[in-house]
């Protein structure tokens, strides 16, 4: 059974712990060095990326994020975890630092601020059963991808239909939605099986 932690700096924790173990795996919290030496995976949940950015360094876990990413460790990043992921943020804070992630642009909060949160249908490719009812919450989307990304889905239909907000860059998995939030664990069973296979 592949151990999967949760960065527990900040954001919905809880939900994403529930989640993994749902979808087969043995969820950890995990807030330091120690603690993810013994994951597997890492789930980085949706919150404020802002705050995630000041705690990751605050806790000392950039740099052992950064060097497990580079070894080769799945990492699935979801809301403000796609955002730190990704390696350009626009609208971000000048001192919000993702991790050395997804070779992407994402821009914070860009769904308009008179729509703070929106369900829209979304599709994703390599995952069976029909469209996710997804979940967006002062959501980022994706507006550039670079070589070796892969875009894994956009919205399907309303006002921001077309935006890319699934991608996935080898081990590396991030949507600009909850799918923790709604009981569908489709994904979370995706990337589980994506941490296996890299086992
Ligand atoms: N707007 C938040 C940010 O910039 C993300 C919101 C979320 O994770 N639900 O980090």
């Amino acid at each position: 059974v592949p151990v999967i932690g949760v960065l527990a700096l900040q954001g919905d924790v809880r939900e994403h712990v529930a989640a993994l173990a749902g979808a087969g795996a043995r969820a950890t919290a995990v807030r330091r060095p120690e603690e993810l030496d013994a994951v597997d995976g890492l789930v980085i949940p949706g919150g404020e990326s802002t705050t995630i950015s000041k705690l990751a360094d605050i806790f000392g876990m950039r740099e052992p994020v950064d060097k497990r990413i580079a070894a080769g460790m799945p990492v699935y990043g979801s809301c403000a975890g796609m955002i730190m992921l990704a390696t350009e943020v626009l609208d971000g804070r000048p001192d919000q630092r993702g991790f050395d992630g997804i070779a992407m642009t994402v821009r914070r909060n860009a769904f308009g601020r008179q729509v703070d949160s929106f369900e829209a249908p979304v599709e994703i490719t390599g995952v069976g059963g029909g469209p996710f009812h997804a979940v967006f919450i002062r959501a980022p989307w994706v507006e550039r991808v670079g070589a070796g990304v892969e875009v894994l889905g956009t919205v399907a239909d309303g006002p921001a239909a077309g935006r890319v907000v699934a991608v996935r860059q080898g081990n590396l998995l991030a949507t600009s939605f909850h799918p923790e939030l709604t009981g569908d664990l489709r994904l979370h069973a995706y990337f589980v099986d994506l941490v296996r296979a890299a086992a």
